[in-house]
């Protein structure tokens, strides 16, 4: 289990935290999965397409002996599993699960582009990245994530919604 990966993952349709969990635990499940470590959760704004509810996002770490291909035909699977069906770009979505960065690595494949295009550009990806890991390197970038942090559009999108530590901010009504 040599590789670490951070994945980010998204929800905004049925019941947003319990599928989060549930896709945690479906990747964890694989003997070839190990969660590191995991983000508090995020309530935000739906960027791209907006007329649609608001996100529950968070990001975990995990370590992996699977190869990103194989990570990514998990996620893919996960997501099918949850009952995700593609219909609206960047439209609602029961999970969705994101690669973000694998090892130090720049893959650029038909399926798959590691790391992640849109990282830097969305505050729902990198302020729960930047809260487990503040000093990470993106392939081809200089600066740590926290660095970035300032260059951040829409900030103001991302409220905490439950702490790592367990405790709820916002009941999560309507979740
Ligand atoms: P988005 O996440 O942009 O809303 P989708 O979740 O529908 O889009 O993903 C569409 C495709 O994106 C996936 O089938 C996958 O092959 C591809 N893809 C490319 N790079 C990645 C990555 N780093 N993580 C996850 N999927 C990726
Ligand atoms: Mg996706």
């Amino acid at each position: 289990m040599e590789n670490i990966a951070f994945i980010a993952l998204g929800s905004n349709l049925g019941n947003r935290y319990d599928t989060l969990i549930e896709a945690i635990k479906m990747l964890s499940s694989d003997p070839n999965i190990k969660l590191v470590n995991k983000s508090s959760v995020y309530e935000t704004d739906p960027v791209g397409y907006t007329d649609q509810d608001l996100f529950l996002n968070m990001v975990i770490e995990v370590r992996t002996g699977l190869s990103a291909n194989e990570l990514l035909e998990k996620c893919l699977a996960t997501e099918l599993a949850l009952g995700r069906k593609r219909e609206i770009k960047w439209g609602p979505r029961t999970i969705d699960l994101d690669i973000l960065t694998y090892n130090q690595e720049n893959i650029e494949t038909e399926n798959l582009t590691i790391p992640h295009p849109r990282i830097l550009e969305r505050a729902f990806v990198m302020i729960p990245l930047i809260e487990i890991k503040p000093d990470l390197l993106l392939a081809g970038n200089e600066k740590p994530v926290i660095q970035h942090l300032n260059e951040l559009p829409d900030k103001e999108g991302v409220r905490i919604w439950k702490r790592k530590s367990g405790e709820d901010v916002f009941e999560p009504i309507g979740s």
